[in-house]
């Protein structure tokens, strides 16, 4: 199927978008919330994304659209939910922003060993630039922590950390006042 088809024919679920945020990521940036949680952490901020039944349904032809829409967006994050639960969805939007220069980002609650267990997240991963790893951990909660809720989750350089053979690689944005 060549990518046309597949961004098409890829039908994600999701809880929302947000079109321009700065608190997402570096720089400016659209951040797309899957619906769909297995991990539910206590105190996890969105539990209203947890049941896989709920949000609504959209291609990734459609996100991908109202992305291309708005010229001072560089960068896409997904968050949730779980981006990893529909992995295979997101790839074709993934590709697709990667071809045009985006940076991407993802949340999830696994940490990347997790994923790297399961191949069905691998070439998502291989798109990203940034994953914010880990579960929330409430006794490890800080409001100091850049894109991170909890001191255990990681902010990886994905770049950095394919080329150490996927050893994961702290991002130069993990740093902070309170780690
Ligand atoms: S992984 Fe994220 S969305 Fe899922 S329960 Fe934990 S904090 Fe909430």
């Amino acid at each position: 199927m060549d990518r046309g088809a597949e961004l098409d024919q890829s039908i994600l679920r999701i809880a929302g978008v947000v079109e321009e945020s700065i608190v997402d990521g570096p720089g400016l940036r659209f951040v797309l919330f899957v619906q769909g949680c297995p991990i539910h952490c206590p105190g996890c901020q969105n539990p209203q994304t947890w049941d896989p039944r709920g949000g609504t349904e959209i291609t990734c032809r459609k996100v991908l659209d109202k992305i291309l829409q708005d010229p001072l967006v560089h960068g896409v994050t997904f968050s949730g939910g779980e981006p990893f639960e529909q992995a295979q969805a997101l790839l074709p939007l993934a590709l697709a922003l990667r071809e045009r220069g985006y940076h991407l980002m993802a949340f999830s609650g696994h940490t990347l060993e997790a994923l790297l267990t399961r191949p069905e997240c691998r070439p998502l991963l291989e798109a990203l630039d940034m994953l914010v790893d880990g579960p929330f951990v409430e006794a490890e909660k800080s409001l100091e922590l850049r894109f991170r809720g909890s001191r255990n989750q990681r902010v990886l350089d994905m770049a950095a950390t394919r080329a150490a053979g996927w050893k994961p690689v702290l991002h130069e944005m993990h740093g902070s006042a309170d780690r």
